[in-house]
This record gives structure tokens, C-alpha cells and sequence, in this order.
């Protein structure tokens, strides 16, 4: 994987490659933009260009693709290459070759899942040696505003005295949570959300995905193309349907529903975050068919009659409620709370039922 092969954010791409022809790399890298949009992939193929031992110069100072360095890159088993992601769940902190270890022990947050002060400690030692194989020594942070502020503190210290031939790419899809202290020592390079219609047209030229399969995941993913291309159209549709069926048994207070979906629904738990979005989005889309009733700003086009049917039955205070319980289930998962008792919740709450238990 090289820059040409980065499909959409042309102004990312050749920021990074001028400072590469130019020699003009910045010692801190801040890629923001939201999630599913390529910024991982773009730090990785940026750390392969800085390492690659036949770059092209002549051209926009891409990688090979093909020396050693590269082949290492590509499997994440570069001893220069540093990835640090939060710990927890299936993020679990990792870096690479015989640089795997677990990380964070000293550290006293209770926070199951983030950035800990023992993997910014182990970084800044790692980034004070010689580059073993490369020519830098490069570090990518992912979602590094999971940093804990003990983290932020020590980190900032690797930012105000750098080592010479170090790279530092700090990835994130909330800039404002991160310490302006940190931010103002970056370069910021802002990735943006594709158009429906350039991802349809990435689906149908590099994934050979049926044109009328190609719109309903295009429009679906929110204009990230690292969503479209994880979707699967069958999987998607499926899941959808799902969670239009569960909005509709909230509203209904079909409590045997509720009991017996929340529980099949904690089985799926990896999939829980794509679904409550996809609530979110029903949500939203029949409250711009009771507002506009147009149909290009509706995200689920293929189902409206369906979304029409719901927007009869959704007012004003079920709409609250939804957006409220779906937004609090969120932040529940992510702190790990029982799935099965957190959806059960969410759907008594959209439904307009109180339930105290996460009060
Ligand atoms: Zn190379």
C-alpha cells in the first residue's frame, strides 16, 4: 500500500508527500478527522515512505512497497515502528516484533480502557534509542484521546524535547479532547468524510460491489469509507432491520420483546456499536421525513416506506428519549457495563419507561 493506493483525501497526501520531497518533516503529526476514514492507514503508509530503503525520489518520495523496511511495515513488524492504541476490549495496547509486551501496570486509573502512563513511559524510552533498522524512528498513537491525563503530562514532555530523527503521529477523532498544549506542538492534518457519491463510485471500481448494493452502503456510511468497506450488504441489511424492529417494540412497550432481544443482542456485543447507530439513524430519518419529507436527505432511501410507517408513530417525546437512551447506552458499553441489562435499559427508556438501574 502506497499514497496512490489511499483512495479520497488528496490535501492529507500531499501535505505529507512535500515534506517528504522536500525534506521537510515535522517531528509531531496530528491526523484528525472521524473515525473510518483512512487516517490509520495514511500514518502507516507515511512511516513506510520516512523508512523505505528505495523511495521514489523522482516522484511524490512514496515507498517501494518492496524493500525490507516496507514488507516490515506492511505486517507491523518494524523495530522502529511504535503503535500504541487503549487498552481494553479488543483495543488492546500492542507495538511491535519483540517490542510486544503489556503495558500500564503502574498506572492506579481504574480506566479499563485507554491510554495508560506505562506505554507513554515505555514509548519515551523506546524513542530515546538510535533507530535499530530505520532511518526514524516513528511512533503513531491511535486515538490518542484516550490518553489519560497522567499520559498527557508525561507525553508532552516527549514533544518539547523530541530526539532528532523521531516522527510522532497522534491520531484522533476528537481534536477538542486533546490538551491544546499538545495540539499546539503538532502538525494538524485534517482528514475529511468522503461524498456518498465518491464512496459509491470506490465500492463499485475497487470492491466490484453491485451499483444498487453500492448506494445503500454508501449512503449508510456517513461518508467513511473504512465503514463502507467493512460493511457487509447482507449483514447490514439484516442489522438494520433489527434495530428498526427493536425502535418499533420500544415504542409499543412490547416488554417480551425487549427481555428477549436484549438478551440475543448481548451475544453480538462486537456489533452493538454499528447497531445503535443504525438506530440513530432510523431516528434521524424519520424526523426528516415528518420536517422536509425530502427524499435526499434521508440516509435509509431504500427502506422508506418502512421509515414512513415509523414516522407516524414517532413524536416528539419518544424522539428525545431515543436519542437520549441510545447516547447513554454508548457510553456504557464503552465502559464495559453489562450489554444484556444496558440494551434492556435503553429500550424501556426509549419507550418512555424509567429505569433506575444506571442512574
Ligand atoms: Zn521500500
Amino acid at each position: 500500500m502506497s499514497f496512490n493506493n489511499i483512495l479520497g483525501q488528496e490535501r492529507a497526501k500531499r501535505i505529507l508527500e512535500n515534506s517528504l520531497t522536500k525534506g521537510t518533516v515535522s517531528h509531531a503529526y496530528l491526523f484528525a478527522g472521524e473515525e473510518g476514514i483512512g487516517k490509520k492507514l495514511t500514518a502507516i503508509t507515511f512511516a513506510k515512505a520516512l523508512n523505505c530503503l528505495n523511495p521514489i525520489i523522482a516522484g511524490n518520495g512514496d515507498s517501494c512497497d518492496e524493500c525490507l523496511s516496507c514488507r516490515n511495515i506492511n505486517s507491523l513488524n518494524h523495530p522502529d515502528l511504535t503503535i500504541i492504541k487503549k487498552e481494553g476490549g479488543d483495543a488492546k495496547a500492542n507495538t511491535i516484533s519483540e517490542l510486544k509486551r503489556n503495558f500500564g501496570d503502574e498506572d492506579e486509573d481504574k480506566e479499563s480502557r485507554s491510554i495508560k502512563i506505562g506505554a507513554i513511559r515505555e514509548l519515551q524510552r523506546r524513542l530515546s534509542l538510535k533507530p535499530y533498522e530505520g532511518k526514524r524512528k516513528i511512533a503513531i498513537i491511535d486515538c490518542a484521546e484516550d490518553m489519560i491525563t497522567a499520559s498527557f503530562n508525561a507525553f508532552l514532555k516527549t514533544l518539547e524535547e523530541p530526539s532528532g530523527e523521531t516522527v510522532i503521529i497522534l491520531i484522533t477523532s476528537n481534536l477538542h479532547s486533546l490538551l491544546p498544549t499538545i495540539v499546539s506542538r503538532c502538525q494538524i492534518i485534517k482528514f475529511n468524510t468522503l461524498s456518498n457519491e465518491h464512496i459509491k463510485e470506490i465500492l463499485i471500481k475497487n470492491y466490484h460491489i453491485k451499483e444498487g448494493e453500492a448506494s445503500i452502503i454508501s449512503s449508510l456510511s456517513r461518508g467513511r469509507l473504512g465503514r463502507a468497506v467493512a460493511m457487509d450488504y447482507r449483514s447490514v441489511c439484516k442489522l438494520r432491520e433489527e434495530a428498526l424492529k427493536l425502535v418499533t417494540a420500544s415504542i409499543t412497550k412490547d416488554t417480551e420483546y425487549i427481555f428477549t432481544e436484549s438478551k440475543r443482542l448481548a451475544g453480538k456485543k462486537e456489533a452493538l456499536p454499528e447497531f445503535l447507530n443504525f438506530i440513530n439513524d432510523l431516528i434521524r430519518d424519520t424526523i426528516v421525513i415528518n420536517k422536509t419529507g425530502r427524499d435526499d436527505h434521508i440516509i435509509n432511501k431504500d427502506i422508506r416506506d418502512k421509515l414512513e410507517e415509523l414516522s407516524v408513530k414517532l413524536k416528539a417525546p419518544f424522539i428525545i428519549n431515543m436519542y437520549e437512551a441510545v447516547h447513554k447506552t454508548e457510553i456504557l458499553l464503552k465502559k464495559n457495563a453489562n450489554p444484556q441489562l444496558a440494551i434492556e435499559t435503553m429500550m424501556m427508556e426509549m419507550g418512555g419507561i424509567r429505569d433506575d438501574r444506571f442512574q
